[in-house]
């Protein structure tokens, strides 16, 4: 994880503070702190083509599962929240880089950034769903699920030479100033979404509620908007697997994400 995680020296933490200011206050496209509805959200099935996330005892993986929660979970937005335009960040099999993933996100202008995926371990008995915001880990299992999702970026060519991922360490001086500046101002309303997945899940009552977690997670890293990431399971543990490779199980999750958007969106709403 070397060059993830470089050296750096307070010049730089000044002048990144400078830069990440100018370019907030000086941007003709300031960020919309102030939301009043969720009009686009980006849905990122993790992983995919080359990449193919973890899997359990059975072929089916991780990139397989997360596609199809994300198809499901775009079709209810799109069926039921006819006002909401959903963007995919992949529908079909395809290897896409982490930066990408945000890029698109931020690039559409998103209110919402929501990446689907399922958790692994060696330990066959972990089981549970939770949800992620962007942040500092408190826990080594929390940097444990974000070093595994992370580690997709080892499967782009040339990660290291392309500086995309230069500036990512999520304990360094730096992240602390980039979090308080971008994904902090999100932090409240990435919580309030995150808490009530989580509520959807316990309710449910399918799979054990692991809560919401934080952790460094380069697909989140530069997001402009409120941005989650949910492990929707255990591909490694058999009830979790057997859940998340029945169609029952699938649309569950999906639902369960589903209710919290909505339900965020009237709350916005209701606020005008
Ligand atoms: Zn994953």
């Amino acid at each position: 994880m070397n060059n993830l995680y470089p050296t750096k020296d307070t010049s730089k933490v000044i002048l990144m503070t400078f830069l990440i200011g100018i370019s907030i206050v000086g941007s003709s496209e300031p960020l919309n702190l102030a939301k009043s509805s969720i009009k686009v959200v980006v849905i990122d099935a993790g992983h995919g083509g080359r990449d193919a996330g973890c899997h359990g005892s059975a072929k089916i993986q991780e990139k397989e599962v997360a596609l199809d929660i994300a198809l499901k979970l775009g079709k209810l937005i799109e069926t039921n929240l006819k006002d909401v335009k959903v963007i995919y960040t992949r529908k079909d099999d395809r290897f896409i880089e982490l930066w990408q993933r945000a890029a698109i996100a931020n690039r559409n202008k998103a209110d919402l950034f929501i990446s689907v995926h399922c958790n692994a371990h060696t330990n066959p008995n972990l089981h549970g769903a939770e949800t992620y915001v962007m942040g500092l880990h408190k826990s080594e299992g929390n940097l444990d699920v974000s070093k595994r999702e992370n580690g997709s970026v080892y499967l782009e060519g040339n990660y290291d030479k392309s500086g995309r991922y230069s500036d990512f360490d999520p304990n360094s001086p730096e992240a602390h100033i980039i979090l308080s500046l971008y994904q902090n101002a999100f932090l409240e309303h990435s919580i309030d979404i995150a808490s009530e997945i989580q509520n959807n899940v316990r309710s449910k009552g399918k799979v054990r509620d692991l809560g919401v977690n934080q952790a460094g997670f380069l697909v989140l890293w530069k997001t402009t908007m409120p941005s989650l990431l949910v492990e929707t399971g255990y591909l490694t543990n058999p009830t979790n697997e057997k859940y998340l490779t029945s169609e029952s199980g699938k649309n569950e999750s999906a639902s369960n994400i589903f209710e919290a958007v909505k339900k965020f969106k009237q709350k916005l709403e209701a606020k005008k």
